[in-house]
């Protein structure tokens, strides 16, 4: 389908592999970039190769950042016998956003979904039993209310309440299948709030 030219058509199909980017917005920013600027393509291609360079896993977290340790694992005005675990660094950002939250995280990067073939040994899961054994509080379940999440959060509470550590999980209130980063500050502070004990 090379009509115009083969590397305009590289372009899109490159850019239609992108989660949310139909053929169509492929195109469109494929012919945007064609005539954007020498520079400005060199920032934009120079700011993904940095990013995919740089950005590593937090030594105690796992969420994703440029040093060794995030700041807030660094911080020493965070409780950090508290962890709130989440699914991924956009979800953890979410609850940054709020500015009410003083624990730290633990990011698993997925969820298990026995229909995708993703199990508790392809997260972040073994990392953070590792961080249990030191000195936690409370354990704060903030994967999504998808099928997917509700299963990790009964699997976490199962694996954590042996030794135990009191697991909570956040509050409904989240809109079942509702992705964490798209819901409001107030309805998540919210749900943080109303946190249940799990059993
Ligand atoms: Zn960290």
């Amino acid at each position: 389908m090379d009509y115009y030219s083969s590397h305009i058509s590289k372009l899109i199909e490159e850019f239609s592999r992108l989660p949310g980017i139909g053929s169509k917005s492929a195109a469109r920013l494929a012919f945007h970039i064609i005539n954007m600027s020498g520079e400005q393509v060199a920032a934009l291609t120079g700011a993904i190769t940095s990013a995919k360079e740089n950005v590593r896993y937090c030594r105690e977290c796992y969420t994703l950042t440029d040093e060794e340790l995030c700041p807030i694992c660094r911080s020493a005005k965070r409780d950090h016998k508290t962890i709130m675990v989440v699914e991924n660094t956009r979800d953890l950002a979410a609850y940054e956003k709020t500015g009410q939250y003083d624990g730290v995280y633990h990011v698993l990067h997925g969820a298990i979904s026995p229909m995708l073939g993703i199990g508790p040994n392809d997260i972040k899961l073994k990392e953070l039993i590792e961080r249990l054994k030191g000195d936690i509080d409370e354990v704060i379940v903030s994967t999504n209310s998808s099928l997917e999440g509700e299963t990790t959060a009964v699997y976490i509470s199962k694996l954590i309440r042996p030794m135990g550590i009191k697991v909570t999980r956040i509050a409904s209130g989240v809109p079942v299948g509702g992705d964490l980063e798209y819901i409001d500050s107030v309805t998540l502070l919210k749900a943080l709030e109303g946190r249940v004990l799990m059993k």
